[in-house]
């Protein structure tokens, strides 16, 4: 073998590593989703993209969370993703929104972090192969409409399929968790009800 050719095969060798770590931080699990989902991508309502390393993980439950403040019609759904993306980074100093979707009032889903990047909590529990939705507002005041309902259980049975979920660990973040109500009143009576887990088992 020629020098020349040790140093061409060097430097293919280098290149190609450069190009794997350099993908590693743009290797988000993009999500084909029913044509009947009302849902809106990141890049629909503007995320800005994650710059730092992050690690990964397997989907093993699902878990459902309010996001504890009052959310009214007044407000446009799309700037409070953006708001929380905002203060989720400066803030809490999170790679990004701490949920997976969120759940607008009239029942959009909004993508929020990429779902094979492990969320952030306030709390005890430890989010890692959980995926978290969201429904915006504060469900220990607020009603959840049928369309909210609706649009919490469609995205849930299609989670659980696609990830091989079983019902038994789709849960609430209070069931994990003592130092919260979360999801609200309004949301966990239809946890315990049986409403939802009905819904998630019809086929
Ligand atoms: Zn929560």
């Amino acid at each position: 073998m020629t020098v020349n050719f040790m140093k061409n095969l060097f430097s293919i060798v280098f290149l190609l590593l450069i190009g794997c770590s350099a993908s590693k931080n743009t290797n988000f699990l993009e999500l084909d989703y029913p044509v009947n989902f009302k849902v809106i991508k990141r890049a629909e309502w503007g995320s800005i993209s994650i710059d730092k390393s992050y690690k990964t993980h397997e989907i093993e439950y699902i878990t459902i969370h309010h996001g504890g403040v009052e959310f009214t019609d007044q407000e446009n759904a799309s700037q409070h993703v953006k708001n929380l993306q905002n203060w989720s980074r400066s803030e809490k100093k999170w790679i990004d929104i701490p949920y997976h979707f969120m759940i607008d009032l009239e029942g959009n889903i909004y993508e929020a972090r990429p779902i094979n990047i492990p969320g952030d909590t306030n709390t005890e529990y430890d989010p890692t192969n959980h995926v978290l939705i969201e429904v915006m507002g504060n469900y220990e005041i607020q009603e959840l409409s049928d369309t909210q309902l609706k649009s919490m259980i469609d995205l849930t049975k299609y989670l659980m399929g696609r990830f091989e979920v079983s019902v038994e660990k789709v849960k609430t973040h209070k069931d994990y968790s003592s130092m919260t109500v979360c999801p609200g009143k309004n949301i966990y009576k239809f946890f315990e009800d049986g409403t939802i887990y009905e819904a998630l088992q019809e086929k």
